[in-house]
């Protein structure tokens, strides 16, 4: 007898060397959700639980060869975007997920989770690649899920309050994604933790307990690949959102101490 076949997830990121965060935290995702989990990998962060060190860019080609492999052979039923690292990168990401007709305007969702710096204030994104992701990524979304520093960074409005969430809403659908899930966590001030989720029509409002955990390393990229494998599973994307909030929130209920600084979100449970 042949087992049956999980649904396909791709996550297209970088590879954080201590385990919690990049994709070795989407691939726990994915299987904790019960997809399969393929990866483009586009860096090799050197980092533990204090920082990153350094990376080391892909080369776009072997970027790019990835993502044409796994698509052109095992299929992909939704895909996700992290650590980009360089503008090159994410115009070579961009033009072969058009190839494989992966992306909001194609049969395959894609969400983009839009990395730019560690929660220690490290770098994962050139500066100058800025505006490729929001020229070449965001038109290409589903769903784009910044937290309040990259809103900042990719719009210039500063989110205080509810009302900001809002206006910041706006400003990222204006660069052309389906949907944006701009996440409050970081409003730090609530004791709420309440992210706020737009079509442009329909907002929602998704509200949670926040959790008093210091070890939240990789929450960001767990929360979107919740939502990529909800997508992969065939929810549509106000549910899959939905899926991926209540997992995030049980992955920081749940998350641990490692090292001397701060320790992952957990898939375990
Ligand atoms: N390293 C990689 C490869 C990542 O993709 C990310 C976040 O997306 C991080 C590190 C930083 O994670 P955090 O901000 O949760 O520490």
């Amino acid at each position: 007898m042949t087992a049956r076949t999980p649904p396909t997830a791709l996550t297209i990121a970088g590879s954080d060397s201590g385990g919690g965060a990049g994709i070795q935290a989407d691939l726990r995702a994915f299987f904790a959700c019960g997809v399969h989990g393929m990866t483009a990998v586009t860096a090799v962060t050197v980092q533990n639980s204090l920082g990153v060190q350094g990376f080391t860019e892909i080369p776009p080609e072997v970027v790019t060869a990835q993502i044409a492999a796994v698509a052109g052979d095992m299929g992909v039923a939704a895909a996700k975007t992290g650590m980009l690292a360089t503008a090159e990168i994410i115009e070579a990401v961009a033009a072969t997920l058009d190839e494989v007709h992966i992306g909001q305007n194609a049969a395959v969702p894609l969400v983009v989770d839009p990395v730019a710096a560690s929660m220690h204030g490290d770098t994962l994104l050139r500066a100058e690649a800025l505006e490729a992701v929001r020229a070449e990524l965001f038109p290409r979304a589903t769903l784009v899920t910044p937290n309040l520093d990259e809103v900042r960074l990719l719009t210039g409005v500063q989110v205080v309050d509810r009302a900001g969430q809002r206006e910041a809403a706006k400003a990222l659908l204006d660069l052309g994604p389906r949907w944006v899930l701009v996440k409050g966590g970081h409003m730090y001030d609530s004791p709420e933790c309440v992210d706020l989720l737009s079509d442009g029509r329909d907002v929602v409002e998704l509200s949670g307990k926040r959790h008093e955990s210091p070890h939240t390393h990789g929450g960001g990229d767990t929360l979107a690949s919740a939502v990529t494998a909800s997508l992969a599973h065939g929810l549509d994307l106000p549910d899959a959102v939905a899926a991926g909030k209540r997992f995030i929130e049980r992955a920081v209920a749940e998350s641990y101490p490692l090292g001397a600084g701060t320790g992952p979100v957990s898939p375990f449970w």
